[in-house]
């Protein structure tokens, strides 16, 4: 795994988080909006406590609670996903047409990619019907190692 350091981890965004949003109606204060910006740049699952050393390294006035109440927001919005397996948080890009997320992480690099993936889905889904279980609400994380790392 690479080092990887608080600071270090996210890049400058220069990205309008705006422009992602994939929900409609969601007023982006200027702290949920620094918080997506955050998570676009990093390209990589952001860790909350990292957020709040970022924040702070930039000169602004955040405490813990804001920022999880935020991504609490976020979450709830659709607009983010949190990896459970890392305790860190990645921008949504999917559609969730089936609102089953399934998310890959790379176990060397921690890259989390959300795969959108309908046949996936379907065929997961009714193997786990016939054995009485179903997908619904739920969220997948399968870990294994990127294309960049197996080189
Ligand atoms: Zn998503
Ligand atoms: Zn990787």
């Amino acid at each position: 795994m690479p080092e990887r350091d608080a600071a270090g981890a996210i890049p400058d965004c220069p990205i309008e988080a705006e422009n992602l949003r994939r929900r409609q109606g969601v007023r982006l204060t200027s702290l949920r909006r620094s918080i997506l910006e955050i998570l676009v740049a990093a390209d990589f699952p952001v860790k909350a406590y990292d957020i709040i050393e970022y924040m702070r390294d930039k000169g602004k006035r955040v405490t813990p609670a804001s920022i999880y109440r935020t991504l609490d927001f976020l979450l709830q919005n659709g607009l983010v996903h949190r990896v459970n397996s890392l305790n860190a948080y990645i921008p949504c890009t999917g559609k969730h047409s089936n609102h089953i997320l399934l998310m890959f992480i790379c176990s060397e690099c921690q890259k989390t990619t959300e795969i959108d993936d309908q046949t996936l889905y379907d065929s997961m889904q009714s193997r786990l019907e016939e054995l009485g279980m179903s997908l619904q609400g739920g969220c997948i994380e399968i870990q294994g190692t990127c294309k960049e790392c197996m080189q």
